[in-house]
């Protein structure tokens, strides 16, 4: 058993009624990789790999790139693990792959739109990601992350399949993503919310100012209503809608994702114990109730309270 304070949590993400949501770990390193782990997560819900190679000044080989995957995969034989491909820019600059000077580099060539213009790149990533999985026999998906339109992630699916990863879905965190999350599911299997980035373009408040953090808090009904959008497609679709921004972390908010039809959370290998106890205390309807509240409320304070009403 995992303890966190005084609960302990049996290393499953269950509810007490019984209703499923996988509890993963947010990793990017093997250090972080065996840290989870330990801490029970049933999996990997976000493998950062730009977290690789940040000190890398030239494009690592597909072998470099298959060796540093396979050493963050191996303690997940076995277990789900979501490969994101690099995401590169704005807060997370990588030497190799930095764009053409902008004035606003968050709003820029980021993420996926990287690869728009250097496709090899991420044919590259996806051969070595295929490559690790097979050295570590961890169960692999890969995922996209700053992906705008439908039509962005049906060209991400089609590179990945070609690359012959099976599972293959994409970030929400961009609110226009959020808003046609039914188009965007209906291209891929699965998706996982990316809170961070949602906040910051839904606020248009910098993830990295201090000044405007208030905005930026997960507890925005704001938020919250966009994540509904895409909880009640995958529910509709019957797909997988995860979270892996730092909403996920917290326990309380964690009950109102899953009552808002979220599928797994992925956090920091220090959030799993406190949040896999926290839902096995309570129950789906319960969890609704409390997404109701929040939602309905006028600001993060007051959905707290709204949420901590049934819990
Ligand atoms: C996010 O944006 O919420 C996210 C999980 O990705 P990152 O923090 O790496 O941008
Ligand atoms: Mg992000």
């Amino acid at each position: 058993a995992h303890v966190a304070g005084k609960v302990e949590w049996n290393g499953v993400g269950v509810l007490r009624d019984g209703h499923r949501v996988k509890v993963l770990g947010n990793v990017g390193s093997p250090a972080d990789a065996v840290a989870a782990a330990a801490a029970g997560a049933e999996g990997v819900g976000l493998f950062r790999t730009e977290f690789c190679f940040l000190s890398s000044t030239q494009e690592p080989t597909v072998e470099d790139q298959r060796a540093a995957y396979a050493a963050v995969l191996a303690p997940f034989a076995g277990k789900p693990v979501v490969v994101r491909t690099l995401d590169a820019g704005a807060d997370k600059p990588l030497a190799f792959l930095e764009p053409d000077p902008e004035p606003n580099p968050a709003l820029g060539v980021r993420g996926l739109r990287v690869a728009f213009d250097r496709p090899e790149v991420l044919d590259r990533q996806l051969e070595a990601i295929a490559l690790a999985a097979k050295d570590s026999g961890a169960d692999v998906s890969v995922m996209a992350p700053m992906v705008a339109t439908a039509a962005e992630a049906a060209w991400f699916v089609d590179r990945a399949r070609k690359a012959g990863i099976e599972r293959v879905g994409v970030m929400i965190e961009i609110p226009a993503a959020a808003l046609t999350a039914r188009e965007i599911l209906a291209v891929v299997d699965f998706v996982s919310l990316g809170t961070n980035d949602l906040a910051q373009y839904t606020f248009a408040a910098d993830r990295q100012v201090g000044a405007v953090a208030t905005l930026n808090d997960p507890w925005q009904p704001g938020l919250l209503r966009l994540v509904k959008l895409v909880g009640d497609a995958g529910t509709e679709l019957g797909k997988p809608v995860g979270v892996c921004g730092e909403a996920a972390a917290d326990p309380l908010l964690a009950c109102v994702l899953t009552g808002l039809g979220v599928t797994s959370l992925s956090m920091n290998h220090t959030a799993l114990a406190g949040v896999g106890a926290k839902l096995a205390s309570t129950s789906f309807d319960l969890c609704q109730l409390a997404a109701r509240g929040a939602l309905g409320a006028h600001d993060p304070a007051s959905a707290k309270l709204a949420a901590r009403a049934p819990h």
